[in-house]
């Protein structure tokens, strides 16, 4: 039986229908704040939860859709929904609301806070290539919070062991490990962690 849509008039013979209305005015609509916020730290400018503002922003389209994407330079949040076999496109405009914070590894960093020291020794010519390499790789997968030059080579502060090993595997070199009991805080005892990469 043809049906008419009573916001438009167009009939059914002419396009496909979501129930008493044609599909360009079918009530389904975005459900998706007009303003996402979204946090980053003003030092580092890494987001808090998201890899990306798009990320952040479809993390907040809620309810029952097929796909969705967002067009971050003109900001219009496009969604897919799928019903009773028809295709129903809506954009909707969409703005980030940035809130500035410190993230807690720029909170770290500027207190002096490190869990670990790199000792680079060996070979002046080496020494300074392998300093350039592992500070690039320390500085994305943690930070370094302190450098310290001394006569045999130089020590990087940086503020995560663990990072801290990924960071001299990844870039291919050996490193001597050891552990300082560096004190006590909340119950807990706290160890520092040295790792020697030698370059002879
Ligand atoms: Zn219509
Ligand atoms: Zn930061």
């Amino acid at each position: 039986m043809e049906r008419v849509c009573p916001t438009c008039g167009t009939s059914s013979e002419k396009t496909h229908f979501d129930g008493d209305f044609c599909e360009k005015c079918s009530r389904i609509s975005i459900n998706c704040p007009d303003k996402v916020p979204i946090s980053q730290c003003s030092v580092c400018k890494k987001l808090a939860k998201y890899k990306s503002t798009e990320e952040g922003v479809l993390a907040a389209v809620k309810g029952d859709y097929a796909s969705a994407k967002y067009d971050v330079p003109n900001a219009i949040l496009t969604v897919i929904f799928k019903k009773g076999g028809i295709i129903i496109e809506r954009k909707k405009i969409v703005e980030i609301g940035i809130r500035k914070e410190i993230c807690s590894d720029c909170n770290k960093r500027a207190g002096g806070y490190y869990e670990a020291i790199v000792q680079i020794r060996g070979k002046e010519e080496r020494m300074a290539r392998a300093i350039k390499i592992l500070t690039e790789k320390l500085e994305r997968l943690t930070f370094i919070s302190k450098v310290v030059d001394r006569k045999e080579g130089s020590d990087l502060y940086t503020g995560d062991r663990k990072m801290t090993a990924q960071a001299i595997a990844e870039a291919g070199y050996k490193a001597s490990r050891s552990e300082k009991l560096a004190g006590e805080r909340d119950g807990k005892r706290l160890y520092r962690t040295s790792f020697c990469v030698r370059l002879d």
